[in-house]
């Protein structure tokens, strides 16, 4: 891929990036995503052009607000970055391509939802559902098919669901939430059945080796939910990247 486009890409994750974190700050509270303009959530200034270049403003900034020196969180520029090199990543793997506008917009949710489940524990349906239409109607045009995509769907939310409904009869208590169903339905119809197990399979091991580093540092009880929406998120985005070469190399033992 020529510099120019990698980089044109990485601009372009920057301000996509930019305007996930007014969806990851709005949307569990419900505000409009549209109105009123960025402002200082402390002390409600409108913020000028300057405060609103994607990391260049947090780092000027120092991660204060200018006017009421509130700490501005670290997320920001991180979610910033991060859409950055998935942009860039996207178009090197992908190409420039139909599939490469599907995923791009596929990896923007899940960035969402991954720092939304981080910091609320929840992922929002106006994500996830419509997200389960979206990559079932475009596996029609698309890898993985429409077949692969509904399997994936289907057996993505079951599984869960199995797995949530035998958690709450052994353990009495909610393990796993239906937005964790939903968003594993949603990544299986982005990105088809064999990739969906895949990323099940890299989240949970992900996320046990965090909760026994959380344990061991014994800043976190045996109860302490860690959210699996995060570990789903970082999941499918290695799936969609490496899966199939994952895969691949995987079958080769058998
Ligand atoms: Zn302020």
């Amino acid at each position: 891929m020529p510099p120019l486009v990698t980089l044109a890409f990485a601009l372009a994750g920057l301000v996509v990036g930019s305007f996930l974190n007014v969806c990851i700050h709005r949307i569990p509270r419900r505000e409009s995503l549209v109105w009123p303009a960025s402002h200082c959530t402390a002390c409600n200034r409108p913020l000028a052009w300057f405060e609103n270049v994607p990391i260049v403003s947090w780092l000027l900034l120092r991660g204060r607000c200018r006017t009421c020196g509130v700490r501005i969180s670290s997320m920001y520029p991180i979610v910033e970055l991060t859409t950055a090199i998935v942009f860039a990543g996207g178009v090197a793997v992908y190409g420039l391509s139909a599939l490469l506008m599907v995923r791009l917009a596929f990896a923007s949710a899940l960035v969402v939802l991954f720092a939304i489940d981080l910091q609320h524990q929840i992922l929002p349906n106006v994500i996830t559902v419509p997200g389960v239409v979206a990559g079932f109607a475009a596996s029609w045009f698309l890898p993985p098919g429409w077949l692969s995509s509904l399997i994936g769907a289907i057996a993505g939310g079951g599984i869960l669901l199995a797995i949530a409904e035998a958690y709450y009869r052994v353990r009495g208590q909610e393990g796993l939430g239906m937005g964790d169903v939903k968003m594993l339905a949603m990544i299986g119809a982005f990105l088809g059945w064999p990739l969906m197990i895949l990323t099940l399979v890299l989240a949970s091991f992900a996320g046990s080796l965090v909760g026994v580093a959380l344990l061991a540092s014994r800043r976190g009880g045996m109860q302490a939910a860690l959210p699996f929406g995060t570990f789903l998120a970082l999941g499918a985005l290695v799936a969609a990247v490496a899966g199939d070469p994952m895969l691949a190399w995987y079958l080769s033992f058998y």
